[in-house]
């Protein structure tokens, strides 16, 4: 598909001015019209961060203090996200990109009834839309959820937790966005509910042709859902590509520790060698190679040099599919990097 947004060396720093600290360091992805882009990593590699600045709903002392942010709506026009003034920015959030948070389902307002919550984001942004047509909206809205339209009056508590996400992701949807991103939607539910909310939502994308942008750190379930991966660590993207090439053939160490640390749901089961060691501090990272200190396959560079992130060789499909792009920042393909740029500048 096309792109709907790149991001280009995004930048966001926190922390004070003697001691800053860099929380998204240079991170380039790109998400295509209609696809699911999958961020993975620990807690503390920046991928919440970046959700928040992707939306520019960042709070100080984060700031975003490099890179590029450009979207492309359906008109094929293309706008600055980060020039927007802040009249701009709350349409643009609305009506083009919209986020579901991890807590969201704790955000509802518990003294306003579920339907008059939906009704006031649509009133907001559709000041020109009748009582009863907006009465509407939102009965269609919760339908497209799964909520059944009659519960309109209920009060957040008199729903489930699952029920309160969806009313959340019917908030989201309320203005029919382009983008919808979702942070850890449903790591606060069983895993039988968090299962049923996932699918409702990429039958929604399927349906209503939006495209997501999907954080969490539940790798199997990124894996199974999204068209490309990227995999963060210490604020960097240090491998992306199609979710199908990473899962046969993980390139960065880091990677292949995280799916040797998640049991597969079916085929053979895995041994579980996981990763040793804890995220690095991002007020004291290694020098060279973030991950080196944690890396079995660190050799001299590492400790001199930080790898960039670099394409690799891909390998056309069964099918003759033009291979999906794929990239890694580590040290150990920097000869088949090296060829790559050679053999396409010739
Ligand atoms: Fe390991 Fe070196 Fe690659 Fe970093 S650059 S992941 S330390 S091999
Ligand atoms: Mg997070």
């Amino acid at each position: 598909g096309d792109v709907i947004l790149q991001i280009n060396d995004l930048v966001v720093d926190y922390g004070s001015a003697d001691q800053p600290v860099r929380a998204v360091d240079g991170v380039s992805l790109t998400l295509r019209r209609g696809q699911v882009l999958g961020i993975a990593g620990e807690s503390g590699s920046g991928k919440s961060t970046l959700a928040y600045a992707i939306t520019r709903l960042h709070q100080p002392p984060a700031q975003i203090t490099a890179g590029q942010l450009l979207y492309t709506g359906r008109d094929g026009e293309t706008v600055d996200v980060l020039a927007l003034d802040d009249r701009e920015l709350t349409d643009f959030r609305w009506e083009e990109l919209s986020i579901v948070f991890q807590s969201a389902m704790n955000a509802l307002n518990p003294i306003l009834r579920v339907g008059a919550q939906i009704e006031d984001a649509i009133e907001a942004h559709r000041p020109g839309m009748s009582g009863e047509e907006r009465a509407e909206r939102v009965r269609e809205l919760m339908r497209l959820v799964g909520i059944s339209a009659d519960r309109v009056g209920a009060y957040p508590h008199e729903l489930s937790g699952g029920m309160r996400q969806r009313v959340m992701i019917a908030i989201a949807l309320a203005l029919d966005p382009e983008i919808i991103i979702m942070d850890e939607p449903t790591t606060a539910l069983d895993v039988v509910i968090q299962r049923q909310i996932v699918e409702k939502i990429m039958e929604l994308k399927d349906r209503l042709g939006f495209s997501v942008i999907f954080i969490t750190h539940d790798l199997s379930m990124l894996i199974e859902l999204s068209d490309e991966i990227a995999i963060m660590y210490a604020g960097r993207v240090v491998e992306t590509g199609a979710a199908r090439d990473f899962y046969s053939s993980p390139q960065h160490p880091y990677s292949q520790g995280l799916l040797g640390s998640f049991p597969t749901l079916s085929g053979p089961k895995k041994t579980l060698t996981g990763i040793v060691g804890s995220p690095p501090d991002l007020r004291a990272l290694p020098s060279g190679c973030p991950f080196r200190t944690r890396c079995p396959h660190a050799f001299e560079p590492c400790p001199v040099e930080d790898p960039p992130l670099l394409p690799i060789p891909t390998v056309r499909d069964a099918d003759g599919d033009a291979p999906a792009p794929r990239a890694v920042a580590c040290h150990l393909y920097t000869a088949q990097q090296a060829a790559l740029a050679e053999g396409a500048a010739v």
